[in-house]
């Protein structure tokens, strides 16, 4: 990996940047690897539209709160805007449009017919009732009607927003437009057109992308120590995966901390974030340790599946695993991506690994469409061919050009978006 990036005292600071600020580095930086007219690059600086909207609600307790709803949609010269509608406190404009970028590269990379989108209401959904969640959702989804459908953008679940939130969303898009129109979001409960495999999807593709960079390293997965920060969806599913395939999962944590094993947990039996709710410590094992503790643990592959910025200027020298695969999104700064790269362990980026989850969604796009259902073995079976077609591909610009595998990632995804833009013009 000879294009290793340099940390200058700029890139250092990144770490409080914006959302948006790192997406457009990023931008530039993967305009350097490929020729691309500067144009489409400014072009792709800039979202499409950023929906800004007004979410009035009638409290139970009396009296009406506004809220602020956003919908960000980069790019859809490929395909229909796509990704999560989330409720968090902290929703700006500026961080929906950040991820909504992400969002494009992440579907690039898969090589889906979806450009990136990303929304969501400011609110914290801790302090709202279940009618509550329901009736903002409710008027969330009038309020963005013009902007979304199967055909312009589809919305999903992210944080603070689940299955049951995409149902009331469809439910309400649904009886405003006079017909059901299941495709309208993912993410949905199976029995109103959601597909199997959908939840469980981002940890799955998260394992087989760890498996094909032990491979890929010369190791065999049976061989392989693994450690995973965050026993959620994404962490605990990448896990008992790996463990069934033989890998020795030697530490799982939550918010918590971490139990240790270095014979191996018995990763079935840790209860997940699902399961039991923050219990990782219940579950007995030879050994506790803390959540930045795990981040250093001498293992073949480290799988950060929490939160982001977790891996900083600050703890990245003293990361002992040879390759890291990013579940969570954003887990490494972009500064401690550089002094990876400089110490050679190879970080496999979230727009590949966890990128099961917008793979299956775009199954569950087509099943919506085609009005017919796909069994859990043909989703598995369509999602494991799909990761490995982009795993091959990004591989194979790491090989050929010597690039880390973000950069090659980034390579691939932005050479799809500006081929198509090259392709289909500026209007008028
Ligand atoms: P989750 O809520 O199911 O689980 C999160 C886990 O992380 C829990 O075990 C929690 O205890 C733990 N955790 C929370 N804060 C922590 C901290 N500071 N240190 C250590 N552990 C902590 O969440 P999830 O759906 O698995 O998502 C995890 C990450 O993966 C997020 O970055 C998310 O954006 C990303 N992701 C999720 C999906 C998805 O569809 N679920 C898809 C792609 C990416």
């Amino acid at each position: 990996m000879s294009t290793t990036p340099t940390v200058d005292d700029e890139e250092a600071e990144t770490e409080s940047e914006s959302t948006l600020a790192t997406a457009r580095k990023q931008l530039q930086r993967a305009a350097t690897n490929v020729e691309v007219d500067p144009a489409i690059i400014e072009r792709l600086k800039h979202p499409t539209r950023v929906q800004q909207v007004s979410v009035p609600l009638e409290r139970e307790e009396g009296g009406v709160d506004v809220f602020t709803g956003y919908r960000a949609q980069h790019d859809d010269v490929r395909g229909p805007y796509k990704g999560g509608l989330r409720y968090h406190p902290e929703v700006t404009a500026d961080e929906c449009t950040g991820l909504s970028m992400w969002m494009t590269w992440k579907c690039a990379v898969m090589d889906l017919p979806f450009g990136g989108g990303k929304g969501g209401i400011a609110v914290d959904p801790k302090s709202l009732t279940d009618d509550e969640r329901e009736r903002l959702t409710r008027r969330f989804a009038e309020e963005l009607r013009d902007v979304v459908g199967p055909t312009k953008d589809v919305p999903a679940p992210d944080m603070g927003t689940d299955a049951q939130t995409m149902a009331w969303f469809m439910d309400a898009y649904s009886m405003q437009q006079g017909e059901t129109i299941p495709g309208v979001v993912t993410g949905k409960p199976p029995v109103i057109g959601g597909s199997y495999g959908r939840e469980a999807a981002p940890g799955r593709s998260t394992a087989i992308i760890t498996r094909e960079a032990v491979d890929y390293y010369d190791r065999e997965i049976a061989d392989a120590t693994v450690a995973v920060q965050g026993f959620g969806s994404v962490g605990a599913n990448a896990a008992r995966l790996l463990d069934d395939w033989g890998a020795t999962v030697v530490a799982v944590s939550d918010v918590n901390g971490a139990i240790y094993d270095p014979d191996g947990l018995d990763t079935r039996a840790v209860p997940t974030h699902e399961e039991e709710p923050e219990a990782v410590l219940t579950h007995e094992a030879p050994e506790t340790l803390s959540n930045e503790a795990v981040l250093e643990l001498d293992v073949d592959v480290l799988i950060p599946a929490a939160v982001g910025n977790v891996i900083t200027a600050g703890n990245a020298d003293a990361v002992d695993a040879d390759i890291v695969v990013e579940g969570a999104n954003g887990p490494t700064t972009f500064a401690a991506d550089a002094i990876l790269a400089e110490r050679d362990v190879a970080v496999i980026p979230d727009i590949l690994a966890n990128a099961g989850g917008v793979t299956v969604s775009y199954f569950e796009w087509l099943q919506d469409i085609n009005r017919r259902t796909w069994s859990l073995e043909r989703v598995n079976e369509e999602l494991e061919e799909q990761m490995l077609s982009a795993w091959r591909d990004v591989r194979d610009e790491v090989d050929a050009r010597d690039l880390t595998w973000r950069d090659a990632a980034y390579v691939v995804a932005l050479s799809r978006v500006a081929e198509a833009k090259g392709a289909r013009g500026l209007w008028p």
